[in-house]
């Protein structure tokens, strides 16, 4: 669905129940009519994220528009690795860099306008230290919260805001009540792409042994896998359990 008026709040979602939080949040606040989803497609996800975005869109009553900049694998093929360690070339082009591009054409065509970002402390030390004294009211330049983002969009009177920062996951899944991505009443702690190519070993494993979604996926990865003559796997995959790492903490909200 295209966009075609004045929005109050925008609100990135991916699927999962952070975001999610946050959409209801901005709805409950101004009214949905004043609200605007923003999904950025990986071509990743499990089609039950997809079902999740219409149906939340829905049950909101909410306009959420979709993006895209091309699929996690194209951009594997085109940097020749997966996404991993410090590079989070599918994060950047396929996330950051379309919400910018959202953001700058919609401050163009309206003004300026609030961003509800569904970020929490909890879910990492590393996030807690980066978003530390990050007050949940406070309204910030969005450079200020990520320094991927241009400093025009603040000068354009973009604003970002982080209602759930001090959120603990229980207060998140009460306050949706049953109403989140089924994925994690199946047992994934993080949706985003399925799998995040960036997580560890043990959630790639889980995400492609799932179900026969997953099992194409594998398929789909292993075909790149071919093509760039790298593999997948980061902690050999006799060792299923060595590393545990959940996968990309901007994509997953
Ligand atoms: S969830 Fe993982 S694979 Fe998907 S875009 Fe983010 S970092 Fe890349």
């Amino acid at each position: 669905m295209k966009a075609k008026k004045d929005y109050k709040i925008l609100v990135p979602v991916s699927g999962g129940k952070d975001s999610q939080t946050c959409l209801k949040l901005a709805v409950a606040a101004v009214g949905a009519d004043n609200v605007l989803g923003l999904f950025c497609d990986t071509k990743f996800e499990h089609p039950k994220t997809y079902k999740h975005i219409d149906d939340i869109a829905k049950l909101y009553g909410v306009d959420i528009v979709t993006v895209n900049g091309g699929s996690v694998l194209e951009k594997s093929i085109k940097y020749g690795r997966f996404p991993g360690g410090g590079a989070r070339h599918c994060t950047d082009e396929l996330k950051i860099r379309e919400t910018k591009i959202y953001l700058k054409a919609m401050a163009e065509r309206q003004g300026g306008f609030e961003v509800w970002y569904g970020m929490r402390s909890d879910e990492s030390s590393e996030r807690a230290k980066r978003y530390a004294n990050k007050v949940d009211e406070t309204l910030y330049h969005p450079h200020e919260i990520m320094r991927k983002y241009p400093k025009y969009l603040g000068e354009m009177g973009v604003r970002f805001k982080l209602p759930v920062l001090d959120w603990v996951t229980e207060q998140v899944f009460k306050y949706l009540d049953g109403e989140e991505n089924p994925l994690y009443g199946e047992g994934f702690a993080r949706v985003g792409c399925f799998p995040c190519l960036a997580s560890g070993d043990r959630w790639k494993i889980k995400a492609f042994e799932h179900d026969d979604f997953g099992r194409s996926q594998r398929e789909a990865v292993r075909q790149v896998e071919v093509r760039i003559g790298k593999s997948i796997w980061t902690s050999g995959i006799g060792d299923r359990h060595e590393n545990s790492g959940q996968g990309c903490l901007i994509c997953s909200i």
